[in-house]
């Protein structure tokens, strides 16, 4: 572990707990075959996954100390080395992925967004973040930490909170704990709304999410008067994908009518 120094920058924590990582390494769903690892760092969860039959497997790490390691100690690794935010997901597999890894915190919620907008490409995530993180992707309506990444999220994967795990297990530390979360694609291919209305919608709606949505959708300058009043006085982290959905058609019908 000596051989490689943290960036913090990078948001490099490497785990150091062999068990864990084969704890991450098995939640990946049985039927999967092409898989793709953000960040394997130094490979320590690489290792349970660049071997196995089961799977067509990638990795993209964007250090380049960390690259020419797992060059040196993971010679049959199939590694691109780059930023997964940049990468192009069309051409990495000939067909739909799951996402795997220990992922850098710094851009967690980038990385989630790329999965909502990649979703019909991507069946199945199993990562770990920063506990908070796991926990408001997971969360349900009612939920304080329920946001935006929860709804967009559930509206299209069936998520699961798998486990927590201790800062001590990783070097360095990180200040936070961490957990792992699995994201499982459901049936859902189309939303029974106009998609990019409901994103802004519950962006809008979250943004100012101590208001009821009568306030806080202000700021899309549109109609709110087909909304039920049972609705608008809520405030956004108390509905559900469907009362999402339900008051984005409703904006629809105002804004086509006119
Ligand atoms: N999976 C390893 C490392 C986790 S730390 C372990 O569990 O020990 C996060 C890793 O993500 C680091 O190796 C860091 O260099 C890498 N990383 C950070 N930003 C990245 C990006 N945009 N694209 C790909 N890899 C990135």
């Amino acid at each position: 572990m000596e051989q490689v120094k943290a960036k913090k920058f990078l948001g490099q924590h490497f785990l150091t707990d062999e068990s864990i990582a084969e704890r991450i390494a098995r939640s990946i769903g049985a039927d999967t075959r092409c898989l793709l690892e953000i960040g394997p760092g130094m490979g320590v969860l690489t290792k349970y996954l660049v071997d196995s039959p089961q799977y067509h497997f990638k990795a993209i790490e964007i250090d380049r100390e960390s690259v020419a390691y797992l060059h040196e100690h993971y010679p049959t690794l199939d590694l691109i080395e780059g930023d997964f935010l940049r990468l192009d997901l069309k051409t990495i597999f000939p067909e739909p992925f799951a996402v795997i890894g220990n992922f850098p915190y710094n851009i967690s919620s980038q990385i989630l967004f790329r999965v909502f907008e990649n979703r019909n490409m991507i069946p199945e995530v199993v990562g770990m973040f920063q506990k908070e993180v796991a926990e408001r992707v997971a969360a349900g309506p009612g939920n304080k930490t329920y946001g935006i990444l929860s709804v967009l999220l559930s509206a299209f994967y069936d998520i699961e909170y798998l486990f927590t795990v201790h800062e001590h297990v990783f070097n360095p530390p990180p200040k936070v704990k961490s957990a792992v979360i699995r994201l499982r694609r459901n049936g859902v291919t189309q939303l029974d709304c106009d998609e990019r209305l409901f994103v802004q919608v519950v962006k809008t709606g979250f943004n100012q999410r101590r208001k009821t949505l009568r306030n806080a959708l202000k700021p899309l300058n549109m109609s709110l008067d087909g909304i039920p009043d049972t609705l608008l006085a809520k405030r956004a982290e108390q509905l559900s994908v469907t009362d999402f959905v339900t008051i984005t058609n409703t904006l629809t019908n105002l804004s086509t009518q006119s």
